[in-house]
C-alpha cells in the first residue's frame, strides 16, 4: 500500500490531511498550503514510516 508520508523533526509520519499528521502532528500551520510543504509529502511504501504513533493509529482505525 502506498500512503502520503512526510518527515518531520527526523521521522516519517503518515499525512491524515493538509494540516495534520495521523500521530496529530502539525505539520501546516498555514490557512493554504504551501507548495514548499507540498513538495514535502512523498507518496511511498508504509514500511517506511518511522514515527510508530502514526503506524499505530493507522492500525487502529481498521
Ligand atoms: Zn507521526
Amino acid at each position: 500500500m502506498i500512503y502520503p508520508l512526510i518527515k518531520e523533526k527526523d521521522q516519517i509520519h503518515i499525512v491524515k490531511d493538509s494540516y495534520y499528521c495521523v500521530c496529530g502532528l502539525e505539520f501546516n500551520t498555514e490557512i493554504v498550503i504551501k507548495r514548499k510543504t507540498l513538495r514535502k509529502i512523498k507518496f511511498i511504501e508504509l514500511g517506511q514510516v518511522t514515527c510508530e504513533k502514526c503506524v499505530l493509529k493507522l492500525l487502529n482505525q481498521k
